[in-house]
């Protein structure tokens, strides 16, 4: 432990015993407390965070069961020890919480193997502890070794406080960074995240020998469509159009809008003329959108730029290229897509596609 943080967690016991006083037992319990009070604060993940309070009840109290709910938006992450309890457990959250299906439980510690989950125990014995923090509310159970007293009470009370505040923290620093990586209009990630995300991933293509594409397009005569409804109305073409996309796409591909009305996506395990396929289905859907707005109906068309990356996973020659194809598409008449595909007859049955750069 640093110089500061043992400091700390020192002044930390030291209030501590002015709260429950000072008998050897509880001087014990409260620099446990204030250490494990401490730890929490450098913890990075829910998991991590919850795993502390385990370590912390165990060192003071003692435990059979320890299990941690904590209530999110939709559904509730749970944290469980030991696991033999899960089933029974489950049955406790389900009931207490008003849950529909066990599918809204995350486990942050316990995997599916239901065999050893089975273990049955006494309800009696089983107690619990809320608390709510802001946008954190938490449940703990617990069946302890050995009678609760007050005082376990109290050390229970402040180290739900210092969970929740380690878990809240938390919470925020996610809303933060998916502030940074996510385009408020769109939803879709901004240019920054599909730049780090680029890189990684065509790193990991390079390494494995796997294909990568990218798609990129722009929004055919946009600024006439703002002339024509409004900047509102091209606003709503953005994200229409972006909603669009993002629904036939696979879960893996990232799509980000890369500036104004320009969006580009990243296609793991994916070769040019299978981007050239997606790329021409997405922009026959986009040239079938009906987007109603202020009793009026937009329409709106989109020019594609496709490339591969190459051998060396140059990722800067990669998006130049996509830029050049969008480019080509752009000088082709728009509403199309560059490399395009044509198809060719092979014998008297067999037709494939191949590329063109027309
Ligand atoms: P082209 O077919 O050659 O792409 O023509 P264009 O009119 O789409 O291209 P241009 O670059 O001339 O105009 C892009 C327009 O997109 C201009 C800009 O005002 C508009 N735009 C950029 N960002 C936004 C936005 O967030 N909302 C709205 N409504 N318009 C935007
Ligand atoms: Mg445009
Ligand atoms: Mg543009």
């Amino acid at each position: 432990m640093s110089k500061t943080l043992y400091r700390f967690s020192h002044r930390l016991s030291a209030a501590l015993s002015l709260v429950f006083g000072s008998s050897l037992n509880r001087t014990h319990a409260q620099n446990k407390l204030a250490r494990h009070i401490v730890a929490l604060n450098g913890k990075t993940s829910p998991a991590e965070i919850i795993n502390e309070v385990a370590e912390c009840l165990k060192d003071i109290l003692g435990y059979r069961l320890f299990a941690f709910v904590n209530k999110k938006n939709a559904g509730m992450d749970v944290w469980l020890d030991p696991r033999m309890y899960k089933t029974s457990i489950e049955d406790i959250i389900i009931r207490d919480f008003k849950i529909k299906d066990t599918k809204d439980l995350t486990y942050l510690n316990v995997h599916n193997d239901q065999e050893e989950c089975l273990e049955k125990f006494s309800l009696d014995s089983l107690v619990h502890y809320d608390h709510k923090e802001e946008n954190c509310y938490s449940r703990l159970y617990m069946m302890p070794s050995r009678p609760i007293t007050e005082f376990h009470d109290d050390v229970v009370g402040i180290l739900l406080q210092g969970c929740n505040s380690a878990l809240s923290r938390q919470i925020k620093i996610q809303q933060l960074t998916d502030a940074a990586a996510i385009d408020p209009l769109t939803g879709c990630y901004n240019r920054r995240a599909f730049e780090a995300q680029l890189k990684g991933h065509a790193a990991g293509a390079g390494r494995h020998g796997k294909s990568l594409s990218v798609f990129m397009f722009d929004l055919d005569h946009f600024k006439s469509l703002n002339d024509t409804y409004g900047h509102l109305g091209g606003d709503e073409v953005l994200k229409e159009v972006s909603r669009l996309v993002r629904r036939n796409i696979r879960a893996e591909d990232i799509f980000a809008r890369y500036g104004g009305e320009e969006f580009i996506a990243i296609l793991p395990e994916t070769d040019k003329a299978r981007a050239i396929e997606l790329a021409d289905r997405l922009r026959q859907k986009i040239c079938a959108l009906r987007i109603p707005f202020d009793n009026r109906t937009i329409r709106v068309t989109a020019s594609f730029g496709v490339a591969q990356l190459g051998a060396g996973a140059d990722i800067l020659k990669l998006v130049e290229d996509a830029d050049s194809m969008l480019y080509k598409a752009k000088f082709n008449g728009r509403n199309t897509v560059m490399p395009g595909l044509i198809k060719v007859h092979r014998g008297e049955t067999s037709e494939s596609l191949i590329q063109a750069e027309r």
